[in-house]
């Protein structure tokens, strides 16, 4: 078994030293780093301005675990699904989404999810662990080589809505944001990126008192707590005061508006009760609402509402002088869609 080190958990002023310990110029740290990080490179053989020597003594000392696209399928509607393989064997799935002006990546956290909401496909897999910041940063740099290839582009936002709660995984997403809004990453800015979570009070608060720059989304679905904990039964040990309270402190400190992520199911909350109930939660920060197409998964007991229940939603919001946008399902033939994820 290979027990070198992997050279991107290193920072770049630890890679400098490495460099000044073994007898070279400080620069060369620099120099490896751009390759590690900017030019993704996968091998020691790829960095070109690097001597055969130097290549050789980092050879024998370090690794580079990145990731392997292992399948990719292409929707008729021009989305991308990735599996990609991690360097221990494990699956996780990413997505490109594009529309006519812009390409989105959705990336995963998680491998599995340890979390249960009864919608999504991924909480059938058993969270096996968290990704690590490069596991992340290599998924968006991918979906950004395909963006380039498919749409001439390159990629334009990023949301954290793939496999996983990227808030039970904090310290490497955070870590890998750093690096894809980096100048010496991908240089991405950080109002392009979304971080989705199904509403963890305790960590949105510590994104808050962490002063991130990027958007936060969460996935809602009921402001009702009993109907959101028969959808989501983690939830009851967060109730939706809680959620509220821990919303209202990002606010305070961002000033950042919220996303709410909603989906309507027939017969859970394609009432009028539920729709008071949404514009009421809505009324706490500033926001605005997705309502999100459905996609069922094998099994499930979800179904989307009818068109009628969706309209009474975005005429009553928008009533509100609440922001509603609708998001349509994209790619699911190839089970790319919201809630799909499920390493098929
Ligand atoms: S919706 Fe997100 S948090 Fe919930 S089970 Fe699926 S991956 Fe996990």
């Amino acid at each position: 078994m290979d027990k070198k080190k992997d050279i991107r958990v290193l920072t770049k002023e630890q890679l400098r030293d490495f460099f000044i310990e073994n007898g070279d110029k400080a620069f060369r740290g620099n120099q490896v780093y751009e390759w590690l990080w900017n030019k993704s490179a996968h091998s020691f053989e790829d960095m070109t301005n690097i001597s055969k020597e130097t290549r050789k003594m980092l050879q024998d000392n370090f690794v580079i675990n990145h990731i392997e696209v292992d399948t990719m399928q292409r929707s008729s509607d021009g989305t991308v699904k990735n599996a990609v393989r991690l360097h221990d064997g494990l699956i996780v799935e990413s997505v490109l989404i594009p529309t006519k002006s812009r390409t989105t990546a959705c990336v995963s956290s998680q491998v599995g999810c340890s979390l249960d909401c009864k919608f999504c496909a991924t909480a059938s897999l058993k969270k096996m662990r968290n990704l690590n910041p490069d596991e992340i940063y290599d998924q968006v740099a991918a979906i950004n080589k395909e963006s380039l290839l498919y749409y001439n582009h390159k990629l334009s936002n990023i949301v954290f809505m793939g496999m996983g709660e990227p808030l039970m995984n904090y310290n490497n997403v955070l870590k890998a944001i750093d690096k894809i809004t980096s100048p010496e990453g991908l240089g991405i800015s950080a109002k392009r990126i979304t971080v989705s979570t199904s509403g963890i009070p305790k960590m949105i608060k510590k994104l808050a008192d962490d002063n991130v720059k990027f958007n936060l989304a969460v996935s809602l679905h009921s402001g009702i707590d009993a109907v959101r904990s028969q959808i989501m039964p983690f939830s009851m040990a967060f109730p939706l005061l809680e959620l509220k309270e821990s919303l209202e402190y990002w606010y305070a400190k961002t000033k950042s508006r919220v996303s709410y992520e909603y989906i309507v199911w027939d017969g859970i909350n394609d009432n009028r009760a539920a729709i008071n109930a949404l514009v009421k939660f809505c009324r706490y920060v500033p926001c605005k609402v997705n309502l999100i197409e459905y996609n069922p998964i094998d099994k499930g007991e979800f179904q989307q509402a009818k068109h009628q229940a969706i309209n009474d939603y975005i005429s009553i919001l928008e009533m509100n002088d609440i922001i509603v946008n609708v998001r349509r399902s994209r790619g699911k033939d190839i089970d790319a869609a919201c809630g799909q994820l499920a390493n098929k």
